[in-house]
């Protein structure tokens, strides 16, 4: 079997062209929504991920403010300048990009940002909505990998979804979203003895470790749909997941490629939650 490949490219390109088409009908009746990225420091990677955001809402019409500020910025002064956006009607997101300096405390700033503008679904709050099942922001990987999965056609009802890695950002919420979908759902990390127990009878794998080659072909039940989160370099320094693609595409029935996966749709649904806090507000 050759798995069908998940273009993620291609998936966020139609949800965003949705989305467009949502923000010019706010725009039009006077709310163009509005996104607040706040960025402290240097960090490389940081500006990249930054940039990305805000050319994709442009792309979107969706008006992004972006305030960079210097590493010395103060906790204190990082919550105002929060504050202000909380209260701010034309801003309907609000993303502080990590990693902040030490100096920063992340769940501090986390927990300022209002809830009805927490765009990244990251608060305590946000949290506890989507445990609850009660409507919120979904943090935007693990709310991407499930219309990736949406995407294939198969349905989740009654299947076995194995999620490898357990952060607050990727792994928990995913398991969450997996269960409120209808699937059994098992949930890895580094104590897992043999990974392979479980996702040799998986149904669906998602894979958030940042560990390449951490699902090999042999770990694959034939026709899974296998979605690779993580980023890592292989031995050429290119960019790859945490699958062995090669191999995997051989045994899986779907399967994400990095890059073009995952990546693409977190951004999207960054611009979802964002047109959904516009629309809702
Ligand atoms: P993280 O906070 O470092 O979490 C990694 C998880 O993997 C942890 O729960 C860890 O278990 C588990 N783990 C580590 N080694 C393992 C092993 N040998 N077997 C099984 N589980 C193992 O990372 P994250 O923020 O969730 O991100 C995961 C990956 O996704 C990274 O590569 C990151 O760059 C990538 N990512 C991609 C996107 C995207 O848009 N594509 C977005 C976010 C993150 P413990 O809890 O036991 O330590």
């Amino acid at each position: 079997m050759t798995a069908q490949i998940i273009d993620g490219t291609l998936l966020s390109k139609t949800i965003r062209a949705d989305i467009a088409q949502r923000a010019a009908a706010l725009t039009s009746r006077g709310k163009q929504p509005g996104l607040a990225v706040i960025l402290v420091g240097e960090d490389p990677a940081s500006h990249v991920y930054v940039r990305n955001k805000v050319k994709a809402c442009e792309d979107a019409g969706i008006r992004s403010v972006l305030e960079k500020y210097d590493a010395s910025l103060s906790e204190a002064d990082l919550l105002g300048r929060i504050a202000a956006l909380n209260a701010d009607p034309r801003i309907h997101g609000i993303l502080v990009q990590m990693p902040l300096p030490k100096h920063i405390d992340p769940h501090k700033v986390i927990e300022a940002i209002a809830t009805a503008k927490d765009v990244d679904g990251y608060s305590v709050l946000s949290a506890g909505e989507l445990m609850t099942g009660l409507e919120g922001f979904r943090p935007c990987t693990p709310y991407g990998c499930m219309k990736l999965i949406e995407s294939t056609g198969v349905s989740l009802r009654g299947k076995h979804a194995v999620v490898i890695g357990r952060s607050n950002t990727v792994g928990k919420p995913m398991a969450l979203l997996l269960l409120q979908a209808n699937a059994t759902v098992t949930i890895c990390h580094s104590g897992t003895p043999d990974l392979s127990v479980y996702t040799k009878q998986a149904d669906v794998i998602v894979a958030a470790v940042g560990r390449r080659n951490t699902v090999t072909a042999d770990m694959v039940k034939p026709g899974a749909v296998v979605i690779d989160v993580g980023v890592n370099r292989d031995d050429k320094g290119k960019l790859c997941g945490d699958a062995d693609f090669e191999k995997v595409k051989e045994v899986a029935g779907y399967l994400t490629p990095m890059p073009g996966g995952t990546g693409p749709m977190t951004i999207t649904m960054l611009l979802m939650n964002t047109i959904e806090s516009a629309e809702r507000g």
